[in-house]
């Protein structure tokens, strides 16, 4: 393998807060261990479209607490593409790009790993979504201050909430993973948490109801991870006014909310010692990995089990939010 001299670095897919403090780290760390740096713009669709500038140490202050990402980020439906991946290839050669490292979710490693096995190129990927549902990992970047803002805002509609008897559906993101839910319902001390990963199981909603929730309660509020499993909070408060019209219901939707803001102290350092640790990867001559975190130890995590394998929810959690519910 020729040696590694300049890296490039491109956040793709969902944003999530703490990708700013990960693109800082590994802009950082390369430009410590003497590589070059480049920032790629708008994830795949800069390689295509050669938006590609020179990254010093100054193109990365003052962003550690920024949320967003300062490179953009997009969905690019050419990376896709054979011909689009080729052409990507093309503006790496022309940039004297050796490596790149990629922020992003599981659809961007998904592309990293397509990618790196068709031109033999080296790739490092970060787990940067709010959804925390890449195997391999126990956190992912912005997840922890999603979760912050989870609870911030469930506090505040548990203080209306209070006011009236009411049921209240809050819709919260997750792609297909129960992880937001199930924790932002804890730390928020939520009723319950529907969650795709036991849709298939039980019908969440009428064992909810079964087990007499808000009895003793003036109201009740109930995270709902969206999702085509669960039905969303939409389709559970359609659900409440057909089979169990009794209810009030009322639905929040928290959406794009979720993705804003400052990344929590968690999320700065996780994407702090990440973006370090991808940097040594490259030193190691490692490829193809994702960093992970494990038991507070950084790993390395192939691209092949990062994306394929589903990542399992802690079924205790779901044990102490009942027993915390009654
Ligand atoms: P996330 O990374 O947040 O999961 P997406 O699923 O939208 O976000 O993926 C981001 C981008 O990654 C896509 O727009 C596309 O450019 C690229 N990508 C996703 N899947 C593939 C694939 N199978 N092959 C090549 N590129 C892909």
């Amino acid at each position: 393998m020729a040696a590694i001299k300049t890296i490039g670095i491109l956040t793709s897919g969902g944003d999530a807060p703490g990708m700013n403090a990960a693109i800082r780290s590994v802009t950082r760390s390369a430009i410590f261990s003497g590589f070059k740096v480049k920032g790629i713009y708008r994830g795949y669709r800069g390689l295509i479209d050669d938006d590609i500038v020179d990254f010093k140490t100054q193109n990365v202050s003052n962003i550690i607490q920024q949320g967003g990402t300062i490179l953009k980020t997009a969905r690019c439906k050419e990376f896709t593409t054979e011909e689009g991946r080729q052409r990507a290839f093309e503006v790496i050669k022309k940039h004297g790009i050796d490596a790149l490292v990629v922020i992003g979710g599981d659809g961007s490693l998904t592309g990293a790993r397509q990618f790196a096995s068709e031109f033999d190129f080296p790739i490092i990927g970060l787990p940067g979504t709010i959804d925390n549902d890449l195997y391999g990992t126990d956190h992912t970047i912005g997840y922890d201050t999603a979760l912050n803002t989870i609870m911030w805002c469930v506090d505040r509609i548990r203080d209306t909430a209070t006011s009236h008897e009411r049921l209240f559906f809050i819709e919260v993101m997750g792609r297909n993973a129960g992880f937001l839910a199930l924790n932002g319902a804890i730390a928020s001390g939520a009723e319950a948490a529907i969650i795709p990963e036991i849709s298939t199981e039980v019908d969440q909603l009428a064992e909810l109801i079964q087990n007499g929730f808000r009895k003793s309660k003036n109201s009740s509020i109930v995270l709902v991870a969206e999702s085509p499993v669960t039905g969303g909070a939409m389709g559970l408060a359609e659900r409440v006014r057909k089979e169990y019209p009794d209810y009030d219901v009322r639905v929040t939707i928290l959406g794009h909310l979720q993705r804003g803001g400052s990344p929590t102290a968690q999320d700065r350092i996780l994407a702090s010692r990440m973006g370090a640790a991808a940097v040594d990867a490259l030193l190691e001559g490692q490829r193809n990995v994702m960093i992970g975190d494990d038991d507070e130890q950084i790993v390395y995590v192939p691209f092949s089990k990062a994306i394929k394998n589903e990542k399992p929810i802690d079924r205790e959690l779901l044990n102490t939010l009942r027993r915390l519910s009654i």
